[in-house]
């Protein structure tokens, strides 16, 4: 019979449950050294005026603008943008901050980049909502 998990999986510290989770689904895709992020890569969002971003996440920030639909044609801004260039080659070998030393970081793939950037303007840094980054929640090695 299945659990009846009365916490998100995070809190509850059932490792094994969270990589079975990442497993059975979309980050299963990704190279080992890539973020989980899928902006830029796999999708991207237009805004009612006619702007591109990676996703509608990132939207909330003029910095992340791919480029637009009435200045350039979509598959240019596709193939030509800087930001999406940028969202092609980051790793995270290079992300910043606490999820750097995160022993959950190459499945969690460091959470969301729209929401990393909201911290630091920086598309590197940490994912700072999460619990483990933010240091309010350690996980037991010895747990088993
Ligand atoms: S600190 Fe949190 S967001 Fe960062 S890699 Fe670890 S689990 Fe993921
Ligand atoms: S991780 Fe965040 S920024 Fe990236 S595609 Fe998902 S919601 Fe958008």
């Amino acid at each position: 019979m299945k659990k009846a998990y009365k916490k998100p999986l995070y809190e509850a510290e059932m490792i094994e449950d969270i990589n079975l989770w990442i497993s059975t689904n979309l980050v299963s895709t990704l190279n080992e050294t890539e973020f989980g992020c899928t902006a830029g890569k796999d999708n991207f969002y237009i805004d009612d005026f006619g702007n591109v971003y990676g996703c509608s996440m990132m939207a909330t920030y003029t910095e992340l603008k791919a480029g637009n639909l009435k200045e350039e044609p979509l598959y240019e801004i596709w193939n030509e943008s800087t930001v999406f260039k940028k969202l092609r080659e980051i790793n995270l070998q290079d992300v910043l901050g606490n999820c750097k030393n995160c022993k959950l970081l190459l499945t969690c793939k460091a959470g969301c980049r729209a929401c990393a950037f909201s911290f630091h303007n920086d598309l590197m840094s940490s994912d700072e909502r999460c619990p483990i980054c933010k240091k309010e929640l350690i996980l037991n090695d010895d747990k088993s």
